[in-house]
């Protein structure tokens, strides 16, 4: 499995260096505004036609740049060209990106840059210069591969964004995890030849964030208009974003770590299922539809996948109305999950999170008496997950 992660480090040059860096972009900016001019005139998406039109003047024009440069400038335009007419087809009055805007070089990982655990060797105009950065709370990434990356220019202030790619040996796990996952809670069962263990994640917190912000926009938008509206809507959106990703990101690397734990390999539904299982009205539909389903399985799906688990997607249909001891479907009340049949009885989500995980086909979990169940039900755990970011101080 190939992981792949974008590190970003803040620059330290001199003033010197700070110079060069100016004239870099100044010069590449050039640059790419060349080669897209050019790619639009004959409109060229071909690299090697692009190449052939634009490099021996470039070259002419840059003879102190090394060449690479010109290569990736060539990849940049082409890639603004094409992102272009990919949105000309889809709608009127596009206009061409501007090249003004531009705030990134991008450095090809064999030519134009050397990458240290806190310094940049960096080709340039100049020679070879050597930029001290701050490498702190990056230690993961000691022994990825660094692939491509891009210098970014945010005003006065210079970063390098560095693609680290690993290849992470898939595990052989001994079970299943099945993952339910739920407005207010992650629901999880474990499933083992010899052990089954239940465990309630609960994120109720993120609801709790989600609610308060949904009535601080209403007012935002009711009370205040123009510039100030959009400031503050802007300001308290990326709050909320910031606060509820907290709150996910905990409880996913808790599922990675059970996973890793027990040696199990996580099982999730396939969300386009999500919606259609969840009828509950107009004001319900808001809330759900605004919770980041895609979000929390990407998170699982990534995290998952550095401890060496591969999660598994299922169709889950009908996860949350079949009884796991007769077979039969009902109709689930509530939160409580009540078989008509055989009167089995247990927290909804957790019989979900059962059903998910039977559903892979080459690790069924063992069939279980309804007391075995019940057993394992009633030993559940239950985590608690809070929102690290103080929220009372700055929300009024
Ligand atoms: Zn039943």
């Amino acid at each position: 499995m190939l992981l792949t992660e974008t590190c970003k480090f803040k620059l330290e040059p001199t003033r010197e260096q700070k110079a060069l860096l100016k004239e870099l972009f100044e010069a590449y900016k050039c640059m790419v505004k060349e080669c897209l001019d050019k790619a639009v005139e004959a409109n060229i998406t071909s690299r090697k036609r692009l190449h052939e039109i634009a490099y021996r003047e470039l070259r002419a024009k840059f003879p102190h740049y090394p060449s690479h440069y010109i290569y990736t400038a060539i990849t940049q335009a082409l890639a603004m060209f094409k992102s272009y007419r990919r949105l000309v087809r889809k709608r009127a009055n596009v206009s061409l990106p501007r090249v003004k805007d531009l705030n990134a070089v991008l450095l090809d990982d064999t030519h134009l840059f050397w990458f240290c655990w806190g310094s940049l060797k960096l080709a340039s105009h100049s020679g070879n210069i050597t930029i001290p950065f701050k490498a702190e709370h990056s230690s993961k990434f000691i022994d990825w591969q660094v692939k491509s990356s891009r210098l970014v220019k945010r005003g006065d202030v210079f970063f390098l964004h560095v693609t680290f790619r690993k290849t992470v040996e898939e595990r052989e796990a001994e079970g299943v995890l099945g993952v339910d996952i739920n407005e207010k809670s992650i629901d999880l069962v474990t499933v083992k030849p010899d052990k089954v263990r239940f465990i309630k994640i609960d994120i109720s917190e993120a609801k709790y964030i989600r609610d308060r912000y949904f009535k601080k926009r209403r007012n935002i938008q009711t009370k205040t208009s123009g510039w100030t509206k959009a400031r503050l809507l802007a300001k308290y959106s990326g709050r909320e974003r910031r606060r509820i990703n907290n709150v996910l990101h905990k409880a996913s690397k808790i599922i990675a770590r059970i996973a890793a734990e027990e040696n199990v390999k996580p099982v999730m539904e396939n969300l386009s299922y999500i919606r259609e299982r969840i009828r509950y009205g107009k004001k319900m539909n808001r809330r759900l539809h605004s919770l980041p389903f895609r979000k929390i399985q990407s998170y699982i799906l990534y995290k998952a996948m550095e401890k060496g688990f591969k999660p598994e997607i299922v169709d889950a249909k009908n996860t949350s109305r079949l009884c796991p001891i007769c077979g039969e479907l009902s109709k689930p009340n509530g939160h409580i999950f009540k078989c008509r049949k055989c009167n089995f009885q247990a927290d909804r989500h957790l019989v979900a999170a059962w059903n998910i995980a039977a559903k892979l086909p080459m690790c069924r979990p063992l069939p279980l008496a309804a007391k075995a169940l019940n057993e394992a039900i009633a030993k559940g755990e239950r985590i608690v997950i809070k929102s690290q970011l103080s929220d009372n101080s700055q929300i009024n």
